[in-house]
């Protein structure tokens, strides 16, 4: 038996581990991921060249950590698919490629991340029908193959718009939320691309700037740099022509039509699929979204399946969580 079970191997579920491992308490990390470490693995280093402070290796580091440790047992490619018993003593059930397992634990720390929005589900932006429209996720990814260029074409593109709170603060898509971290890491990644393309023209559409460092000044000032152009409107839709043109009204209500080589949606963060499932299996309880609420005896939650947060607002939690379990198996001596 493990003293205590971690449902996720992601900031939250890493950083609870090595929290518990330095306390002498053993841990089994289960993730339904081939490869653990959770959303932060595809984010990309945002340096530019100094450290932004984006907290993307974090997780990484942890997980150097977590895996030279002989109290922590990593379990990937696993699904935990259903929970029983109670404080002291649960019973995981898992579901692999080899079959249904048990694992029994002490205590339990759901740690399963938040997914990210399907940007296809907004049909106004195009994504499932215009190659050149990407999600945050989508730059991400071609930031780190080193290949920034133009879907459609395959050209390097020399204009590219960012779309703010795309799945977020959106009650039609039930996220009346703001996912409080895509501010902040649509600019750090703008940025990033700026430093590998100069010469590239950058709009951003926004509501309203909420980054979660408070550094509530960041984007007016980059909007004084050349090439960086700053809109308070949220687009109406993206038309599709021989580039995706973005459709919104500017604050003096004028209408207006602006081709991108590239549009970018910043897509908020959900709340994790079939939640409320697993929290009354442990005895839990999710909010109206479906996030875990933190609290409860024995069975604890951390990181962004508790509500959007960022990679070191994930890492704390996890931290605080392994606390809260190791002071309950300290109860039950
Ligand atoms: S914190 Fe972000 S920017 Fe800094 S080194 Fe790590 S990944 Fe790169
Ligand atoms: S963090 Fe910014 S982009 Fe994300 S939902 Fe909030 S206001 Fe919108």
């Amino acid at each position: 038996m493990y003293e205590v079970g971690i449902i996720g191997g992601g900031a939250a579920g890493l950083a609870a581990a090595l929290e518990l491992s330095r306390r002498r308490v053993s841990s089994v990390v289960i993730d339904s991921d081939k490869h653990i470490g959770g959303l932060s693995r595809d984010l990309c280093c945002k340096a530019n060249p100094v450290c932004q402070r984006c907290d993307a290796c974090s997780p990484v580091d942890i997980r150097r950590e977590v895996r030279k440790s002989p109290f922590v047992t990593l379990i990937s490619s696993s699904d935990v698919i259903d929970a029983s018993g109670g404080p002291g003593a649960y019973t995981l059930s898992l579901q692999s490629s080899s079959g249904i397992s048990e694992i029994e634990v002490k205590s339990v720390i759901v740690a399963i991340g938040s997914p990210t929005f399907d940007a296809a589900r907004d049909a106004r932006y195009r994504y499932s029908d215009c190659a050149d429209v990407l999600t945050s996720r989508d730059l991400e990814t071609m930031m780190i193959s080193g290949n920034i260029s133009v879907p459609s074409t395959g050209k390097t593109p020399q204009s590219l718009a960012v779309i703010q709170c795309v799945g977020s603060r959106d009650a039609k898509h039930g996220a009346p939320y703001c996912s409080k971290v895509c501010c902040k890491y649509s600019l750090k990644l703008v940025k990033r691309v700026r430093k590998e393309l100069p010469e590239i023209e950058v709009t951003f559409f926004y509501r309203d700037w909420r980054p979660s460092d408070r550094e509530y000044d960041k984007l007016a000032e980059y909007g004084k740099e050349k090439g960086v152009h700053v809109v308070r409107s949220r687009p109406a839709e993206v038309i599709i022509g021989s580039r995706p043109l973005v459709r919104y009204a500017t604050v003096e209500d004028e209408v207006r039509e602006d081709p991108f080589d590239i549009v970018v949606l910043a897509v908020g963060l959900q709340p994790p699929q079939n939640s409320q499932k697993l929290a009354s299996s442990l005895g839990m309880e999710c909010n109206q979204y479906g996030f875990f609420i933190k609290k409860g005896e024995g069975a604890y939650a951390a990181g962004c399946c508790t509500g959007p947060k960022d990679i070191r607002e994930s890492v704390e939690e996890g931290i605080a969580a392994a606390g809260k379990a190791a002071a309950f198996l300290e109860g039950l001596q």
